[in-house]
């Protein structure tokens, strides 16, 4: 490692210049996100490389222009000194050289001795993730990351896992199965929505809901308190509402029938219309579960004739189409952008305009609302009776984002809202029931309220088992207590 500035300086002027500049431009990339990030896992590294082209834009606006400018002073400085220091220096970048191809022959050798060639191919992306890890433990700042990345984002390496091929499994949690409770179902999942913020959960700071606090109030839906999700990342939480995954066993995502699945093999058509993608190794999971569906499209899939893009009032067109479909039994997951930072790209002129004195989150909210309720006004009138939970994959810390080691309770609290078909009753007794000891009702219990309604026996033991802990999937891939997060830890 401590060679590496030898050998920067070593390689003549434009050589030392660029290289010196590169590393610098990691350097300071690396620390940024360090430092919004507090602790770079590898989960950080993999939705950094996920993120699409649309959301790396929104994501850059929230930068701070002083620190543009800082980084650019600072390149600009080491361009300059290298420019002025560097010499070409044969037997320098010999010296340095010699070790470092030593270095990484050996590490080579020892990865090829140690690879199971039996049971992995280098094409296996769990193989390929495990020993990116294990380099990463070993070079950790910048040298560690950009090899993480290196690895991971190899092009011709598809995650076999997440090849959508039918299951035979049904979870053993299922013991009967009957014909269809709810016909129309409904599902919609938001995007980093913090139920504190919403007027309905007792917010009054802004007017932040007024279409659910009107369903509210004419007892339309209801409004379940005291909701937190089980993950606070959409690609961990998000499986864990249409399949059996929990934080603690994982597999079954990829081993057991999904919830989609289990809808089809059940008389139901299934329908999953996204504004948020699904190929990149950071949407994939999710996916992954919306192309078991009938008929799916996202931003990035089977979306060349209905215009569907990134926002979510793109949506609305073939929604409308897709709920004038005669099947009889119909389940529809609607995947929304919500509240997605950068937060001013998902407000209209309309909430600007509604809310002129709210932050642009809260604005963001009441977008979101007139966007469920969008969704409901098409329901009703093309399905006539069904039944509908929005929820949100995850909260927000507001003006921060979600998925932080040390981030704290905002980015796991929700909203949870249901729509009964035949009034408010059966959907939001059932969730009250299904309520954790220490008085919670989480993400993971969303399946047991759509395998209800899709006409399956749920084993009550195992629900009580499900209920009897509280835990999540954390930032770092760990399973914590949700009474017991990592707590702050100031590390700047
Ligand atoms: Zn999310």
């Amino acid at each position: 490692m401590s060679l590496l500035p030898l050998l920067f300086f070593s390689c003549g002027r434009i050589g030392s210049m660029c290289l010196n500049t590169v590393f610098m431009a990691l350097l300071i990339l690396d620390f940024y996100i360090a430092h919004d990030c507090q602790l770079i896992t590898d989960g950080t590294l993999d939705a950094i490389m996920g993120t699409n082209r649309h959301e790396a834009a929104s994501m850059l606006g929230t930068v701070p222009w002083s620190a543009y400018i800082a980084a650019v002073l600072a390149l600009g400085l080491v361009a300059v000194l290298s420019w002025r220091l560097g010499r070409w220096n044969r037997r320098a970048v010999m010296i340095a050289m010699v070790p470092l191809v030593l270095t990484g022959v050996y590490n080579s050798w020892k990865l090829y001795a140690n690879w199971p060639f039996h049971t992995a191919k280098w094409t296996d992306i769990v193989y390929r993730r495990y020993i990116a890890s294990d380099l990463r433990d070993h070079a950790p700042g910048v040298v560690g990351d950009v090899t993480y990345l290196a690895i991971i984002s190899t092009k011709w390496v598809k995650d076999r896992r997440f090849v959508v091929r039918a299951h035979t499994v049904t979870d053993r949690q299922v013991i009967g199965r009957h014909a269809g409770r709810v016909r129309n179902i409904v599902f919609i999942m938001g995007e980093s929505s913090l139920a504190s913020r919403y007027g309905v959960y007792g917010y009054d700071n802004q007017n932040t809901t007024p279409n659910l606090q009107e369903m509210k109030d004419r007892k339309q839906i209801c409004v379940l308190a005291k909701v937190h999700t089980n993950a606070p990342m959409t690609r961990y939480s998000v499986p864990m509402s249409f399949s059996f995954q929990t934080p603690e066993i994982r597999e079954t995502l990829f081993n057991e029938k999904n919830i989609i699945e289990m809808a089809r093999d059940n008389g139901y058509k299934t329908f999953w219309i996204a504004s948020q993608d699904g190929k990149g190794p950071y949407a994939r999971p999710f996916g992954y579960l919306s192309e078991y569906s009938d008929y799916t499209t996202r931003q990035d899939y089977n979306n060349e004739t209905n215009g569907v893009n990134w926002k979510d009032e793109s949506i609305m067109p073939v929604l409308a189409d897709k709920m004038h479909d005669p099947a009889p039994y119909k389940m529809y997951v609607v995947h929304i952008m919500g509240s997605h930072r950068k937060y001013d790209d998902k407000v209209t002129p309309r909430d600007v305009q509604a809310l002129p004195n709210a932050d642009t989150y809260d604005q963001s909210i009441h977008h979101t609302d007139s966007i469920v309720q969008q969704i409901m006004s098409i329901a009703t009138s093309e399905l006539g009776d069904y039944t509908m939970i929005y929820t949100s994959d995850h909260g927000e810390i507001v003006n921060v984002g979600h998925g932080y080691q040390y981030g704290g309770y905002d980015q796991y609290i929700i909203p949870m809202i249901i729509h009964d078909a035949n009034g408010v009753g059966t959907y939001c007794n059932m969730a009250e029931q299904m309520r954790n000891h220490d008085g919670y009702y989480t993400s993971i219990m969303n399946k047991y309220l759509l395998l209800d309604m899709l006409g399956y026996d749920v084993d009550p033991a195992a629900m009580d088992a499900a209920r009897s802990r509280d835990h999540v999937l954390h930032a770092d891939s760990k399973v914590y207590n949700y009474n017991n997060l990592p707590t702050e830890k100031n590390l700047w």
